[in-house]
């Protein structure tokens, strides 16, 4: 059928390449193997009652009902402003810096569209978060990898940035703490960033939705605490994971008033806001009892400690990361990050992610989430101790 034929924008898509993983997972299933799944970013934890308590409420008023305001309740871009004060001593002024987004990757998703025409770069950390390469894609620009590698603490190296390729971006994204490697980065780093944007004239757009999952009192930064850096970017904010909120769809994005504007703009010709009632619940997350984000953080801290230890009990050598719910594993020698995850899936049942679909400079490592309870965690660790990864040199394919 000649209408079915999709769209140039679809055809440029990477392909996915969790696709045969998929089906092995499946295949596995079937023949009645229990799955242990760690690759899903999703908590399994409820949203804390407090929280789903207002939502109740703010449902039952009739006044939440009708169309929210595109850019975001007042009162919920100012709970957000006193909450970045709060937290981070950066002043926001909540009627142009803060927009309140359906989750955060829909405003990742759509600022491309603000900024980049067609043809335009865009500088994309490798290994990533795919909605910052594919929001480049849907705007017809074409994005630039920055690789993220382990010699450099994941953090791209600026200085080998090629020139013309950043006097032809307008964006350059970036995530700490660090989906999928869970690095971090200091003030410096975006005090570093800030100069290369201004040198550059490039929006900034840093992902923090993981700012508040760190681990032994380690609080990570923002990056509009850097110096000048409210001219040159914006930050994406998420509730999905602090409050155990992904299927709330709530999050905001926050900064230079301009880049902001303009992202409403996009918004308010595609969606008509979040419902009111879920921005209430987001003040009371915010502004309610935070007692409940210690706890959450000291559940992943134990699971966290359960696993780095009998990960590397078990032969894979892994650090405890400092925040975010992922471990960001090395495979065994021999081994690709397809092979060892299928590997892990075909003989134990547990399901990693292979770090390649990522990005290219993913490969030779998955990624491990923490998004089970610490029973199955103990028994994920005596299955991949039954691989005996510590003795036998393993070559390859993981069907053997
Ligand atoms: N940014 C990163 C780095 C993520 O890992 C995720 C979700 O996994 C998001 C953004 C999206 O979060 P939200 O639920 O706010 O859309």
């Amino acid at each position: 059928m000649q209408r079915a034929e999709k769209a140039d924008r679809l055809k440029k898509l990477p392909p996915y390449l969790f696709k045969e993983l998929d089906r092995q997972r499946d295949e596995v299933r079937k023949r009645g193997m229990d799955i242990i799944d760690l690759g899903v970013g999703d908590p399994d934890l409820p949203t804390p009652n407090h929280i789903i308590k207002r939502l109740c409420e703010a449902a039952h008023d009739p006044a939440t009902h009708r169309y929210p305001a595109y850019s975001g309740m007042k009162a919920f871009n100012q709970a957000v402003a006193r909450w970045y004060e709060k937290r981070f001593g950066v002043s926001l002024d909540p009627d142009s810096q803060v927009v309140t987004l359906i989750g955060s990757k829909e405003g990742i998703a759509h600022l491309p569209l603000a900024f980049v025409n067609p043809g335009d770069l865009a500088l994309i950390p490798d290994p990533a978060y795919p909605v910052y390469r594919n929001g480049t894609i849907f705007a017809g620009g074409e994005p630039v990898l920055m690789p993220l590698l382990e010699k450099n603490g994941f953090l791209p190296d600026l200085a080998s940035i090629s020139p013309d390729h950043a006097r032809k971006a307008r964006i350059l994204f970036l995530n700490y703490p660090n989906n999928p490697t869970s690095a971090t980065a200091e003030l410096e780093f975006f005090r570093e960033v800030t100069a290369f944007a201004r040198t550059y004239d490039l929006i900034v757009c840093h992902d923090n939705a993981y700012s508040e999952m760190g681990f032994d009192g380690y609080r990570a930064p923002s990056f509009l605490q850097a110096e000048g850096a409210g001219e040159v970017g914006i930050e994406f904010h998420s509730l999905s994971k602090t409050y155990n909120m992904t299927g709330w769809r709530i999050g905001f994005a926050v900064g230079n008033a301009d880049v902001i504007q303009a992202l409403g703009v996009v918004k308010s010709n595609i969606d008509s806001g979040a419902f009111d009632a879920i921005q209430y619940a987001g003040i009371e997350a915010l502004e309610g009892d935070q007692r409940c984000a210690s706890e959450i953080i000291e559940v992943y801290r134990e699971r966290r400690d359960i696993l780095v230890h009998g990960l590397r009990e078990a032969g894979l050598p892994v650090l405890p990361p400092k925040a975010t719910f992922y471990l960001w594993v090395r495979v065994p020698e021999g081994f690709t990050s397809s092979d060892f995850s299928t590997l892990l899936l075909t003989r134990t049942g547990i399901v990693t992610t292979p770090g390649n679909g990522f990005g290219p400079s993913g490969e030779g490592y998955v990624r491990i989430c923490l998004c089970v309870n610490k029973e199955r965690l103990r028994e994920a660790v005596q299955r991949i101790r039954t691989l005996d990864l510590t003795r036998k040199p393993l070559h390859g394919k993981g069907s053997q």
